[in-house]
């Protein structure tokens, strides 16, 4: 029984709050047991030793059957209740009130509830003990009588049998919950001893595992690429590319399952180095440029001047994520063209947020499929790409390295269309140079079969290969057979040493992972060799071992260079190139035939901005204003008879409006529908990081906010705001909007405070004849009839979104005037922000126009007042005579 009760305290399966139960209880019973024998020795009374009887059985009980039934939180509460609420109080008025022991058991009781009741119950409890210790104080006082009175011996004997029986289960409670602590912590250390252990086991085996794999794949793709360059028959060419091909999707997915098992066990660390943008981004585009062509595919480079010529950053990764998300594109795009464009914006503490945009005319995604992009192993849209190889690891990779980088990525993507990836890192500027008009330059493509030559030859050259393993020194020996060179090979780190006696290499390529001496050893040992030749060779770690770690090793060790097998002979040629004495080297002229071919590369060279404010046409804005401050403008459609127009480029609202002097012509206007935005927020992303979009109000008849909110969830850069207004009024939001991101204002930023702006704006509009909304279907027929006989005018103002009648003016057109634009202005003249106004109007003349500006500066003088044609389709809606003074309050 002892030993199964001490199993249950310390093992790990048993709740904390479980052991304390019956810790606590147990010593409750037992020294309330213990108290009612004392109890019979000093003659307490019949009903004081029937009550402690009973609690004590009761006590047994209930823990027993709580402990059996598994009901440890509900026995918790029982015995607690049974305390609080009988016991306490019972002992209290039978044991001699404040001259008895039960104030010691009050004590005890804050502890005893406090350990055996959970969560907020606990707090109710405590409370409780404190409610009844008070209500048994004020009772005892005010009515001695119903108090059990002790002689004061018996209430002394009493009182310290108590005090002893309390303070010892307080020492042993303690003692236990110490114990418990101790035991706890010791095995919560070596079970992390455990854990770094199996990680230290998993490390070891991916990274042996990683190196065992890479050594025959290099043999594989190596000797491949050897028989790609003969002169063999069409189909042992066709055979080979295959193997090719096949050779690198294993290592791109080994990689990638490595990668991802880094990643999950958290060990993927990040190695930053200085390096050259330049020419990263020349290893990159040389590597994909050709697969873009082999599918027909354009590949635009486009590098904005003020990159910094030398960052710092994890060279390796940033790499992997730009190949990776490139690659997809040209996977993903049947026709048209892929571009990489990057942007810097440089941020005090000398950091630059580098902006790669990788965009795409390919196949586009679902908008249902954008949640899982980044899930490990998910294609999405599976029966459309099955046919394209992939294992669904790439692009989870990348994010997670991008989220370890710091940075962010986001996608935008029209389905059918095509696709782009945002991807922000931020840099360490080394080198604050600017990086210039940047050219990629190339060293051609060696893998292919009929282009292949060597890029340079060296036959006064003499290396030395050292690799265990004989397939390797093979691969080596042949891939750079044309380059003339002398090669030697050592099969082990003495071998090598010993041939460095007799000969002088200036370049030698190691092996790292050697049985005796390993490639690090070999290094150390060479630079300081007796009568060695090659103390100042430069010396390549060529090993299976990848990662930006193991390179780091290698360069803090002294290596001159890094080779990752399986490693190409494109790779060992520009490799040696670099380490070989300039005049061992004799450059091919062919050399420069495919650089040719690379640098046509189209420039697109426009810096995109960080964010950009686009609107609608219905915004009713100068179109020379919107140019120059750069707002993008979509425009809505008017449908008439004749034909769909483009609001404002087709169609111009005078035109529309002699046109509706026939009385059976019709027109109506039509917000444009998904697709067009999709279109138009992909045309704007190529000039822009991020998009916020001010839409005419949701809650007017034909409004295009809904559509531009569905075409926004294709696009993670692209915002919907809706404005609330329509015509010059959304008008002044978007210049409000655009005044904030031309001064670095974050989208979240520029958001939250149209929420406001948009609170601040006044449009209202006189109208001259209600025909036109009757015929736009606004109002009915009748009431326009009415309103012209009795010559009423009604302003439209626009309210919480929402088109509505405001006051009706009525008299000639110049008295209605006249009392609109008074009415309008004088309620806001303090109010105003007089930075600019906006007359929007249909049909009004340029003297009309003067006489409205006179009228207007009687009441308040505007910096700006703008006479805005109305747009055609808000024209079409309200007809000629109409005008609408739109302006803000200040902030
Ligand atoms: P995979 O190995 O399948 O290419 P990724 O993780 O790289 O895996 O990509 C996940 C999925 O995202 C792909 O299966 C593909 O459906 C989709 N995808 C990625 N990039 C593009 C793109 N540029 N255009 C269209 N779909 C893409």
């Amino acid at each position: 029984m002892m030993k199964k009760t001490r199993q249950f305290l310390i093992s790990p399966a048993t709740p904390l709050y479980e052991r304390c139960f019956v810790v606590t209880s147990l010593l409750a019973t037992i020294v309330l047991s213990l108290v009612f024998i004392w109890d019979i020795c000093i003659g307490e009374s019949f009903l004081k030793l029937s009550a402690l009887g009973v609690t004590i059985v009761i006590l047994w009980l209930t823990i027993g059957l709580c402990l059996r039934f598994k009901k440890v939180e509900l026995g918790g509460i029982i015995l607690s209740v049974g305390v609080v609420f009988f016991v306490l109080p019972i002992e209290f008025f039978t044991g001699g009130g404040v001259y008895g022991c039960t104030p010691i058991w009050f004590a005890y009781s804050f502890l005893f509830v406090s350990v055996n009741v959970k969560g907020k119950l606990r707090f109710v409890f405590v409370g409780f003990v404190a409610a009844m210790a008070i209500a048994c104080y004020t009772i005892a006082y005010y009515h001695p009588k119903l108090l059990t009175t002790h002689t004061v011996g018996i209430a002394y004997l009493d009182s310290i049998a108590s005090l002893i029986g309390v303070g010892v289960m307080l020492w042993l409670t303690m003692a236990f919950l110490m114990k418990i602590f101790i035991f706890e912590r010791n095995r919560a250390e070596k079970q992390a001893e455990e854990i770094n252990e199996m990680n230290r086991a998993q490390s070891h085996f991916f990274s042996s595992m990683s190196h065992e794999i890479r050594t025959p794949i290099n043999t594989i793709i190596g000797l491949n690429e050897m028989i790609l360059r003969e002169d063999v028959s069409k189909e042992v060419a066709e055979d080979a590319a295959n193997i090719q091909s096949a050779g690198r999707m294993l290592l791109s997915l080994v990689n990638d399952i490595l990668d991802m098992s880094k990643i999950e066990s958290g060990r993927m660390d990040l190695t930053p180095v200085a390096y050259h943008t330049g020419d990263m981004l020349s290893e990159i585009v040389n590597m994909l440029w050709k697969r873009a062509k082999d599918k027909g595919l354009e590949l635009k480079v486009d590098v904005a001047p003020d990159l910094p010529g030398e960052l710092k950053g994890d060279e390796v990764r940033i790499k992997q994520i730009l190949i990776n998300v490139l690659n997809n594109s040209i996977k993903y795009t049947r026709e048209g063209t892929v571009s990489l464009s990057i942007q810097c914006e440089k941020r005090p503490g000398g950091v630059a947020n580098v902006v790669y945009s990788i965009a795409d005319t390919g196949i586009g995604i679902k908008q249902e499929s954008m949640p899982y992009l980044f899930t490990a192993f998910k294609r999405v849209d599976e029966e459309k790409n099955r046919h394209i190889e992939g294992t669904g690891l790439g692009l989870a990779i990348v994010k997670q390295l991008v989220d370890q980088m710091g940075g962010r990525i986001t996608v935008n993507s029209v389905y059918t269309k095509g696709t782009t990836f945002i991807i922000e890192i931020p840099q360490l500027i080394i080198d604050e140079t600017a990086l210039g008009e940047y050219k990629p330059q190339s060293h051609g493509d060696v893998l292919n079969r009929q282009a292949y030559h060597a890029s340079f030859t060296a036959p006064e050259a003499h290396i030395l290969v050292v690799d265990d393993n004989v397939s390797n020194l093979m691969v080596v020996e042949k891939l750079l057979r044309e380059t003339k060179v002398q090669i030697d090979t050592a099969r082990s780190g003495r071998e090598a040493l010993e041939k460095m006696i007799q000969t002088e290499y200036p370049v030698i390529f190691m092996d790292h992972l050697m049985p005796e001496m390993d490639g690090i050893e070999c290094l150390h040992e060479l630079r300081v060799q007796m009568g060695g030749l090659c103390k100042e060779s430069k010396v390549v770690a060529l090993t299976a071992n990848a990662g930006s770690e193991m390179r780091a090793l290698y360069e803090k060790e002294g290596f001159d260079g890094y080779l990752l097998k399986p490693v190409s002979g494109d790779q060992l040629e520009k490799e040696l190139y670099r380490q070989l004495p300039r005049e061992l080297v004799i450059v091919d002229e062919n050399q420069g035939e495919i650089a040719e071919e690379s640098v046509a590369w189209m420039h697109m060279r426009k810096k995109k901005v960080p964010v950009m404010i686009t609107t609608e046409s219905v915004a009713d804005l100068p179109a020379d204003e919107a140019r120059d401050l750069n707002i993008g403008i979509l425009p809505h459609q008017v449908i008439t008879d004749e034909g769909k127009f483009d609001d404002g480029e087709e169609i111009e609202a005078r035109g529309l409006i002699a046109y509706m002097q026939d009385p059976n012509a019709k027109a109506v206007t039509a917000a444009p529908d998904v697709e067009t935005h999709e279109n138009f927020f992909a045309d704007m992303l190529t000039q822009a990081n991020n998009i916020v979009h001010i839409s005419i109000s949701s809650r007017v008849a034909h409004s295009g906010c809904i559509a531009a909110r569905e075409a926004a969830r294709s696009f993670e850069n692209v915002n919907v705001v809706d404005s609330r207004h329509l015509s010059s009024g959304q008008g002044l939001l978007a210049i409000e909007a655009n005044r904030m991101a031309n001064a670095g204002c974050s989208v979240e930023e520029i958001i939250k405070a149209m929420a406001v702006v948009r609170t601040r704006i006044h449009s209202s509009f006189i109208v001259d004849d209600m025909d036109y909304l009757a015929r736009a279907g606004q109002i009915p027929k009748r009431v326009s009839g009415l309103a012209k006989a009795f010559m009423i005018h009604p302003e439209i103002v626009m309210k919480r979104g929402k088109m509505g009648l405001g006051r009706f003016y009525i008299g000639s057109r110049e008295s209605v005037w006249k009392k609109y634009i008074r009415t309008c202005l004088r309620q806001i003249k303090n109010k105003a922000d007089r930075r600019i106004l906006f007359v929007t109007f249909v049909g009004i003349t340029t003297k009309e126009q003067e006489w409205i500006k006179n009228r207007i500066e009687k009441h308040v003088k505007f910096d700006r007042i703008i006479f805005q044609k109305a747009s055609p389709a808000i024209a079409v809606n309200s007809g000629p005579g109409t005008f609408g003074l739109l302006f803000m309050d200040k902030e």
